[in-house]
């Protein structure tokens, strides 16, 4: 600690901004970047060193550690913010993480649409104003069963603008036992607030019979709701009311019945095993009048709140003025138009490959890393377990599915070291600690990315 009258010397002898940008590194910086970005740089390391002066944190000054923070800062400054990672967590629908990565053809489609014009709204055939939601609207039909379609900004977007547009200033009956909190910001009851409508609260947290919502119907009523519990289960003496004695409660009393599906699978997942989940296409034949669901998260493509079922609904759903307000884009449609073709045709959609590939297929990609990772480093224990992973984003809450994972024991540095240097390399990998071990899941890295993993890993496990 430098005493106070050490400080004002130390103080003046900073260099200005005007100094270090005439100076030699000056020259160079303004070659890389702009300078209103190397002004900005030169002005935050600066009032930062001023900042550890005054509080008797530094009591030197060399012009070489400034400029290298410089260099660093100019650096962040200049690199984008959202970037891509290596997903070595194995949750497919990891939702920090981006959620579902887009196929190809949806990549493509994007960027084909999103270069130049498109016919948004414009109608190729009568060369006349059209409308964005016809270009989804058609193949949502024919994949789901539903009269009508329309996509918004997410499925917490869908389930608001449903519940507003039949239920303002109405009651919407939901059963206790699926009064969810889905991460964080989207909590049913506070919606069903934000939507303008009253909740009506039906049976108990593990119970819920049919005539607690017949009973609960008045003239008051304007919508019955059931929601997916998603990421929580209620095990043991427990009973909820099925889509479809609900969705015949409300054609006899006149109700609409909206079910909140969360996740929203377009395939039978039974082919795989998976029981617990049933499908769009199953749910819509239950008889319910909509079904709202995610985009990104078990359907595979970008964000997106779909709402599916009557059309009589969701002409009123579009009329109302909240639909603007959470309109998708063009990129969003393309992306969405581009996935559901892929479910017309090949069905290759990367979120359902990720999930459902062959264990065999996971164990040789984390043999392959294990490999390389060996070659070039004996400061590490590294071994292949059998592990177990999550999808992810609230889906398939109870399904555990087997994977394969490279787990890496470092001797030179901590683990905990390990796993920040790995976030912070180039690209970010994102690993996990488990038994205080590091694990890759071999699951949710891509062929492609193995190599990059390999290098980032290899260059944190050296001691700096
Ligand atoms: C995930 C989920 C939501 C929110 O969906 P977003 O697309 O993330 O806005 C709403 N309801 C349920 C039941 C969910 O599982």
């Amino acid at each position: 600690m430098s005493a106070a009258h050490d400080r004002q010397p130390l103080l003046a002898s900073l260099p200005s901004v005007d100094e270090l940008l005439k100076g030699p590194h000056g020259i160079v910086w303004l070659s890389q970047a702009s300078r209103t970005l190397v002004v900005g740089a030169i002005r935050e390391v600066l009032s930062a060193k001023r900042d550890e002066i005054l509080k008797g944190l530094s009591s030197e000054l060399s012009l070489q550690g400034l400029s290298a923070a410089i260099n660093l800062r100019l650096a962040q400054l200049s690199s984008f913010s959202l970037r891509p990672v290596i997903n070595a967590t194995g949750i497919v629908l990891h939702t920090n993480l981006g959620r579902a990565p887009l196929s190809e053809k949806a990549i493509e489609n994007v960027i084909a649409v999103s270069r130049g014009y498109s016919n948004l709204e414009y109608d190729l055939a009568e060369g006349q104003r059209g409308k964005r939601h016809v270009h989804t609207a058609r193949i949502l039909k024919q994949l789901t069963g539903a009269e009508d379609a329309l996509i918004v900004n997410n499925n917490a977007a869908a389930v608001l603008l449903s519940v507003n547009t039949l239920s303002q200033g109405r009651e919407v009956i939901v059963s206790r036992g699926e009064l969810v909190e889905i991460g964080g910001s989207f909590r049913v009851p506070d919606v069903m607030a934000a939507g303008g409508a009253i909740l009506r609260e039906v049976g108990t947290t593990n119970k819920t019979h049919i005539q607690d919502y017949n009973r609960a119907i008045s003239e008051r009523t304007g919508l019955i709701l059931k929601v997916h519990q998603s990421n929580y289960k209620v095990i043991g003496f427990t009973q909820d009311v099925s889509v479809e004695e609900l969705a015949a409660l409300g054609k006899k009393q006149g109700i609409p019945v909206m079910y909140d599906l969360g996740s929203g699978c377009l395939v039978d997942l039974k082919q795989y095993g998976i029981h617990s989940e049933p499908s769009v296409p199953a749910i819509m034949k239950s008889g319910v009048d909509l079904v709202t669901f995610s985009g990104d998260k078990l359907l595979g493509g970008p964000q997106g709140g779909l709402i599916v079922g009557s059309k009589e609904i969701i002409e009123k759903i579009r009329k109302n003025p909240l639909a603007r307000a959470v309109r998708v884009d063009k990129m969003t449609i393309a992306a969405f138009e581009a996935v559901l073709m892929d479910y017309m045709d090949s069905g290759n959609v990367p979120v359902l490959q990720m999930l459902f590939q062959p264990l065999k297929t996971i164990k040789a990609r984390a043999g392959k890393i294990a490999a390389q990772l060996r070659k070039y480093n004996d400061n590490a224990d590294i071994r292949i377990i059998k592990d177990s992973s999550k999808a992810g984003g609230g889906s398939l809450p109870e399904v555990e599915f087997e994977t394969y994972a490279v787990y890496i024991n470092p001797m030179q540095i901590s683990v905990n070291e390990l796993e920040k240097r790995l976030r912070q390399g180039s690209p970010p990998v994102i690993a996990r600690i488990r038994e205080n071990t590091l694990a890759l899941d071999a699951r949710t890295i891509r062929d492609q990315e193995i190599k990059d993993l390999t290098r980032t890993v290899s260059a944190s496990l050296t001691p700096s």
